[in-house]
């Protein structure tokens, strides 16, 4: 493994913004057309994780923010806790807004918030191709008197997507990667095939191996129909190699159906998910050590 440099950066970018702005889009034209991960679920830390980036010298993690603020949302109280929660986690926040639609503006409520919290904020106008340059400019200056960074980007044509990944990217912390580097362009692919193997076993299992399991994409090939993942559990005794495979392997076939399901909602595609289960005595206390060789491992207690 190389060794990190000092000055690597890593963090949380949260995506913000109204319904039908650009942010998949945007999304998808700054990974690659690869990752158009939208979580399907908006509960965990993890399941908000839309998109990572690894390039040399940083790691962007795109988070969603879900009806981030939005008053026809805001009542809903799971979204405004995840809206929430993806605002205490973001280490910048971008919100998108639509320049055709000059509502989808940002909030004071919004504003507020994060400065209080001195989070940066970048304001990006979007779809700024269907827009005069007077119209832009025009909305860019609004944004200045109220004291908002602003730039004019299309997530269509690409223009201006340098300059917004270079504002969220020099506000990151300096830090190690969060997520392992994979030089593949499947690596977050890998990383949530095997985050729901994981999740799944410590769905059905909760109550025989709390914490104890850990998984690792060995293998992904995806020239192939159906995409072929072979994904290693991990455990940490003996016995709970038996637990996870279950009489007659019904808990591993279980396990394995409904983390296929899972993953193939995800990608779009037929997979043929390969599980193997293997015993790492006292992985726990290597969990550094083993997080930079791509494991998934449960978050820390
Ligand atoms: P989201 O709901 O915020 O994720 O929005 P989407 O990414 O799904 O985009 C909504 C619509 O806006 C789609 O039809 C996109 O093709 C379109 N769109 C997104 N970005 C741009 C842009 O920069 N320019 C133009 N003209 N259309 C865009
Ligand atoms: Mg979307």
């Amino acid at each position: 493994m190389p060794e990190t440099p000092d000055d690597f950066r890593c963090g949380y970018v949260a995506l913000a913004g109204r319904p039908n702005v650009g942010k998949s889009t945007l999304l998808n034209a700054i990974i690659g057309q690869h990752l158009s991960i939208v979580s399907p679920k908006a509960q965990t830390t993890r399941e908000r994780v839309a998109g990572i980036l690894s390039e040399p010298g940083y790691q962007a993690v795109f988070i969603d923010a879900p009806g981030f603020i939005d008053a026809e949302y805001a009542l809903q109280e799971s979204m405004r806790l995840s809206a929430q929660a993806a605002l205490d986690e973001a280490d910048v926040v971008t919100f998108i807004a639509d320049a055709t639609r000059p509502k989808t503006m940002p909030d004071d409520v919004l504003i507020e918030a994060l400065a209080v919290r001195s989070v940066p904020l970048l304001l990006a106008l979007n779809k700024s191709d269907k827009v005069s340059s007077d119209t832009v400019a025009s909305l860019l200056k609004r944004a200045e008197e109220r004291s908002l960074e602003a730039i004019a980007i299309s997530a269509l044509t690409g223009s201006g997507l340098d300059k917004f990944l270079a504002w969220a990217v020099e506000r990151l912390p300096l830090s190690p990667p969060l997520f392992p580097i994979d030089d593949s362009a499947t690596q977050p692919l890998r990383f949530f095939a095997q985050e729901y193997v994981r999740e799944t076993a410590m769905e059905l299992l909760r109550e025989e191996v709390p914490y104890s399991i850990i998984t690792r994409v060995e293998e992904y090939r995806e020239a192939q129909d159906p995409v072929y993942i072979a994904v290693t559990i991990y455990v940490e005794r003996e016995s709970q190699k038996g637990i996870v495979i279950g009489r007659g392997g019904s808990g591993i076939r279980e396990i394995g159906r409904l983390s296929r399901e899972k993953i193939e909602e995800l990608i779009g595609e037929r997979v043929y998910l390969d599980l193997r289960v293997k015993v790492m005595p006292g992985w726990s206390r290597k969990r550094n050590q083993l997080q930079g060789f791509g494991f998934q491992l449960p978050p820390e207690r």
